[in-house]
């Protein structure tokens, strides 16, 4: 079991932004930018060379809407990056496929989203992340 299976099953806490039958959205603990989202299947896939049509369809059509939310949350948030690190050598250290999604707001000085490696969860507290999710779950 990975660490977002247990995410998922709830082993693990997360501050959920959106959940269904086959996609489990949650804040990335890192916080590249406030808001940065994961988007998973709750399918074991282990990267974009590993999903089967049926869950591509479910996870990928996703996305839009999610990005629609994230972007409805904030209105500093201006812009956004979806990344998704497939392989090792792409720079994904969870192998479990997901998808990050990175608001985007005008000041905010970051000059490349490619290897999301940038760890800002010392800045952030456990009332700052609900307060996030929850103004994310809300535009459902
Ligand atoms: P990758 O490097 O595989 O593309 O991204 C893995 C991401 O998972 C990293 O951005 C990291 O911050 C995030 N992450 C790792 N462990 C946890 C965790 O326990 N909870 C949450 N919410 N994010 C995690």
């Amino acid at each position: 079991m990975d660490i977002f299976d247990k995410i998922i099953a709830g082993e693990i806490p997360s501050y959920k932004v959106y959940e269904d039958e086959d996609v489990l959205a949650f804040l990335d603990i890192s916080q590249v930018t406030p808001g940065h989202t994961l988007v998973v299947p709750k399918k074991n896939v282990d990267n974009i060379f590993d999903y089967d049509e049926d869950t591509a369809k479910k996870v990928l059509l996703k996305l839009p809407v999610i990005a629609r939310a994230i972007k409805a949350s904030d209105d500093k948030i201006t812009g956004l990056n979806i990344q998704s690190n497939n392989g090792p050598s792409a720079g994904q250290t969870v192998i479990h496929s997901h998808w990050h999604l990175i608001p985007r707001y005008d000041d905010d000085n970051l000059n490349s989203v490619l290897a999301p490696t940038i760890d800002n969860s010392a800045h952030f507290s456990s009332e700052q992340y609900q307060a996030i999710a929850d103004s994310i779950a809300s535009q459902f």
